[in-house]
């Protein structure tokens, strides 16, 4: 079938609306109730008190298309065909009303349904839980796969700690054997992996609660909880190589060929930094478009991150200039049918990321020999190992995050050393701590930003900078 992805995210919502389900929106991507997180990171975190009980939804089935950020995945970006930092999942849930059986039904029909997605039923394999024989039956017996694409693995195990957990299930599309001829093959798997099995959706099955004492009882109310990647499915919905090949990536990697010296699928180098530039841009316009800023710690240390990143990769395709700001229209076009109200900010946006690149290469040079005249002196003297004093320097001085480091001395055969940096961290912290009382405006972050790390000399010279820009 040809759809574009604004028609794959509504045919969902669509699907689940017919099946009785409350479409709820994609809520902001900070947490406005949940001290534990740092970003929304999955459909199932905007819910968590319905799921918990705090609160009994007017519908016990809900779906939604959900503004996701895993940082964690920020090393696979670029490197695989499937991870994002910023994503969209999609999914459907049950509070206590269904289970495993329509869980299952629901997803097959959405999948493989004519009027739905309609996938070849051949190409999907499911993986279960080894003891979840319910949910083996139902792929059995109920939809009629094959033994060989059901299988069994002890990972599917959903367990967070204390609270509801459970077993999963997971939906696979194979792509067929042009991704599985050469794993080894740079062009196909920068990232080391096979992606022939593509995963694209897990349903999770809530049904047990996880006891203080780590032991497991049945849970009163069963749960179901799933998740697609948008984007995932749309890679295989319009048949392309890799995520970034959709129309949700390709025209801001076409919008970046025009600041590079080079086009997209010229070099398997190259294209990483093209996807990584449209992984990272997507992910801090979503953020500041939800009212996060760019500073030195919690979310807004990850935006410093992911731009600093980003215009990292950058130079190696020959842009030496801002530009990540010229992609901020292109992403709101994209995703206008569903949230509009990016185009709405788009000048604020644009402003505060324009800021940022120009403060960073303000330094960068500087940084850059310095960076380059410490590994020079430690390679003189025998050593691989980057100090972590200079880390911190690097850090506080010049705005490189320590990760950004780590990569820049990476290249040169250098660790960093992380005990090093961390102790002038603290030490930091303590000269913070020292000077506190002038520092309430902590306070305009929740509690869990203002724990991270302490006030640093970058965070109000930078609110102070984007609130000039904004107001001229
Ligand atoms: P993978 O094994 O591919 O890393 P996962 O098992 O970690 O994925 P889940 O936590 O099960 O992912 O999330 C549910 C779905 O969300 C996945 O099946 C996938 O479609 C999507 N997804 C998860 N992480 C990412 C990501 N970093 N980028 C894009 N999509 C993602
Ligand atoms: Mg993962
Ligand atoms: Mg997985
Ligand atoms: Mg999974």
């Amino acid at each position: 079938k040809n759809l574009t992805s604004a028609q794959v995210r509504q045919m969902f919502l669509d699907f689940f609306k017919e099946k009785g389900h409350a479409v709820e929106p994609s809520a902001s991507l900070v947490p406005n109730e949940d001290p534990t997180l740092l970003w929304i990171n999955s459909g199932v975190a905007t819910l968590k008190k319905y799921f918990d009980g705090r609160v009994v939804p007017a519908n016990p089935r809900i779906t939604n298309a959900q503004k996701s950020i895993r940082t964690n995945d920020i090393t696979n970006v670029g490197y695989t065909a499937r991870h994002h930092t910023f994503f969209e999942m999609l999914g459907n849930f049950s509070i206590g009303d269904y289970f495993k059986e329509e869980a299952i039904d629901f997803a097959w029909e959405f999948l493989t349904g004519e009027k739905w997605i309609g996938f070849d039923p051949e190409k999907l394999s499911v993986t279960v839980h080894p003891e979840d024989e319910e949910a083996y039956k139902l792929w059995s017996e109920k939809i009629g796969l094959p033994e060989e694409r059901i299988i069994r693995i002890e990972e599917n195990f959903w367990d967070i700690g204390e609270g509801p957990s459970g077993p999963n299930t997971e939906i696979f599309y194979d792509r067929g054997e042009s991704y599985g001829n050469d794993p080894e093959d740079p062009e196909l798997y920068p990232g080391g992996e096979n992606e022939r099995y593509l995963e694209i959706w897990n349903l999770v099955f809530s049904q047990f609660n996880h006891n203080p004492d780590d032991t497991y009882t049945p849970l009163p109310k069963k749960n179901i909880d799933t998740g697609m990647g948008l984007e995932r499915l749309v890679s295989v919905i319009q048949g392309t190589k890799t995520n970034f090949e959709t129309d949700l990536f390709l025209p801001i990697i076409q919008a970046t060929e025009k600041f590079a010296n080079t086009t997209y699928h010229t070099s398997v180098s190259a294209d990483v930094s093209f996807k990584v530039i449209a992984d990272h841009i997507r992910t801090v316009t979503f953020a500041v478009s939800d009212g996060a800023l760019p500073s030195n710690e919690g979310r807004g240390y990850v935006l410093r991150r992911l731009l600093r990143r980003a215009v990292r990769y950058a130079k190696q395709i020959g842009i030496e200039k801002p530009f990540m700001y010229e992609l901020v229209p292109t992403v709101a076009a994209i995703m206008e049918a569903f949230y509009p109200e990016v185009k709405q900010k788009q000048e604020f946006i644009q402003n505060v990321i324009k800021t940022e690149e120009e403060r960073f290469h303000e330094t960068l040079q500087e940084g850059l020999q310095i960076l380059n005249s410490v590994v020079e002196k430690e390679k003189a003297n025998g050593s691989t190992i980057f100090p972590g004093e200079e880390v911190f320097r690097l850090y506080d001085t010049y705005g490189f995050p320590k990760e950004l480091t780590e990569e820049y001395v990476a290249e040169a055969g250098f660790t960093i050393d992380e005990a090093g940096f961390e102790t002038e961290m603290e030490k930091q912290r303590d000269r913070a701590r020292n000077a506190r009382q002038k520092v309430d405006s902590m306070q305009i972050q929740d509690g869990v930003l203002a724990s991270i790390t302490e006030e640093s000399q970058f965070v109000g010279y930078d609110q102070l900078a984007v609130t000039t820009t904004i107001s001229t």
